[in-house]
């Protein structure tokens, strides 16, 4: 009986990995790819960040259904921003206690809707095992206990004493107590990000491979990709794939062969989203602090009081909350004066008005109407459909620069139901605030724009049919349907 293995790459994307396939400097990635089906067009969540993504790919739903916003967003309960830890200018701002215990803690008990179910969560029902190997979001039925580094637990100055839910095997680094074997202390360390990084993953995969552990389904999350090509654009992605693929060789080499492999493991390897090459000079950042400064916008690490809005930066997409009433015009206004600005969305009667920034064409859509898209889901749209790039090609409405662009906006501006206002960056552009991150000649993400929103996908080891043209929410049923269908024929090997 197959188990079922899958590759998380972050910022994996799909021409990148296609010249790597042409020039052959991806051995593993091609060993999968011409074994397999390989698709270029898997389309994932809308924001194009890794804690909203996760939680649609575990709970095969968009963030109006999961309620995730995105890497940061504001809680009007808790009357905080929540930041799922952002860069270290974030992190010290907010405290490493809040950022820690955001992550650790709330985003997976608390913030992700109890009302859905995760994969490890569905898998668990039907007597399946699985494990989540450095994934932000892992919530499933067994408690894990947390152990903060020493470092960690000084600065945070507070102890988990809640344990934390994830599947059977969980590591998150060296921050979750586990059981898995040889996982060389010196890949631990501060320096080594406590372990949140693909040497560590990759050891952690090779073990329960190699000791006979798996679990039936495993997660495995390669970060390493992101903070490279952050940093040096996706001009340098191929140099970084080449790097990405030898962990995928170390895996495949826990087996006696790469054939055997795909015999024992069903192998999906796909990405949480792209990234944007951003321009070298200053304005290629958008600051939003000046851009709205006649608000009193609500500052990280500040109390709310008296604030007119809270701004929050997810790189090439922010959103902007009103506390006030009838301020959205005002910063509407605001924000359409701005050119760079790619798009600026709002709720209306159920639906979302969506402007172009810097000029007067606007959309309006709204579940439910005469029209399809090509996944299926019907829409009422008025306005210039130039907007959002949608066109309607024998009937159904398709998608250009925007994939999946109406249920994916309106996923994240239903995320919550207090007004708010969703902006993002043309290509080339990423939003600035105070103490966020920027990657001026480097890459960014965050946006709507398909250079954020397009991953490959690939699958091997099954012939099982895939919804076609895949999305990154898709893949959750996909694997429970594998394992039901291998049910099913067992059940019918037993009745013979
Ligand atoms: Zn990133």
């Amino acid at each position: 009986m197959k188990k079922v293995i899958l590759l998380l790459v972050d910022s994996l994307m799909p021409n990148i990995l296609e010249n790597c396939l042409r020039q052959r400097t991806v051995p593993a990635l091609q060993f999968l790819v011409e074994r397999g089906r390989y698709w270029s067009n898997c389309i994932t969540s809308f924001p194009t960040m890794t804690a909203s993504v996760d939680c649609s790919l575990l709970t095969g739903v968009y963030p109006d259904i999961h309620r995730v916003p995105g890497l940061v967003w504001y809680d009007p309960e808790g009357k905080e921003i929540v930041n799922y830890g952002n860069g270290w200018k974030c992190i010290k701002k907010l405290g490493m206690t809040n950022c820690a215990k955001n992550v650790l803690y709330n985003l997976n008990e608390k913030h992700l809707n109890k009302q859905v179910s995760t994969i490890f969560e569905e898998l668990a029902m039907r007597g399946k095992t699985s494990a989540s190997i450095n994934t932000m979001v892992h919530r499933g039925v067994k408690k894990h206990r947390v152990q903060l580094p020493f470092l960690l637990d000084l600065t945070t100055r507070f102890r988990f004493r809640e344990e934390i839910s994830g599947p059977d095997v969980m590591t998150l680094g060296a921050m979750v107590q586990t059981d898995i074997q040889n996982i060389p202390k010196q890949l631990q360390g501060f320096k080594r990000l406590y372990g949140i990084t693909d040497a560590y993953a990759v050891a952690a995969t090779k073990s329960l491979i190699q000791f006979g552990n798996a679990p039936d389904f495993l997660l495995v999350y390669l970060p390493d990709n992101d903070h490279r090509i952050h940093k040096k654009s996706p001009d340098h992605a191929e140099e970084s794939l080449i790097q990405v693929d030898k962990c995928i060789q170390q895996i495949l080499n826990a087996f006696h062969s790469w054939d055997e492999a795909l015999n024992q493991f069903v192998f999906i390897v796909t990405s949480d989203h792209g990234q944007t090459k951003i321009g070298k000079e200053e304005e290629f950042n958008i600051d939003l602090d000046v851009l709205l400064e006649r608000f009193h916008s609500l500052q990280l690490g500040e109390d709310v009081n008296d604030h007119d809005i809270v701004v929050c930066n997810n790189e090439r997409m922010a959103y902007i909350y009103p506390l006030k009433p009838n301020l959205e015009e005002k910063i509407l206004q605001q924000l359409l004066s701005e050119t760079r600005i790619d798009i600026v969305a709002i709720k209306e009667n159920g639906g979302i008005r969506v402007k172009e920034g810097g000029s007067r064409r606007e959309i309006y859509f709204k579940p439910n109407g005469q029209y399809v898209d090509i996944y299926g889901s019907s829409w009422e749209i008025n306005g210039e459909w130039a907007v959002l790039d949608l066109r309607l090609h024998r009937g159904i409405v398709d998608y250009g620069d925007y994939p999946d662009a109406l249920s994916r906006l309106y996923g994240a501006m239903y995320s919550q139901e207090i007004p708010m206002i969703v902006v993002t960056a043309r290509p080339r552009y990423e939003f600035k605030n105070q103490f966020y991150p920027v990657h001026l000649n480097g890459g960014s993400h965050g946006s709507l724009h398909k250079y954020d929103s397009t991953i490959p996908l690939i699958i091997t080891g099954t012939e099982h049919p895939v919804n076609e043209p895949p999305r990154l929410i898709d893949l959750k049923d996909f694997v429970i349907k594998l394992f039901e269908e291998e049910a099913l024929s067992n059940d019918s090997l037993v009745l013979k």
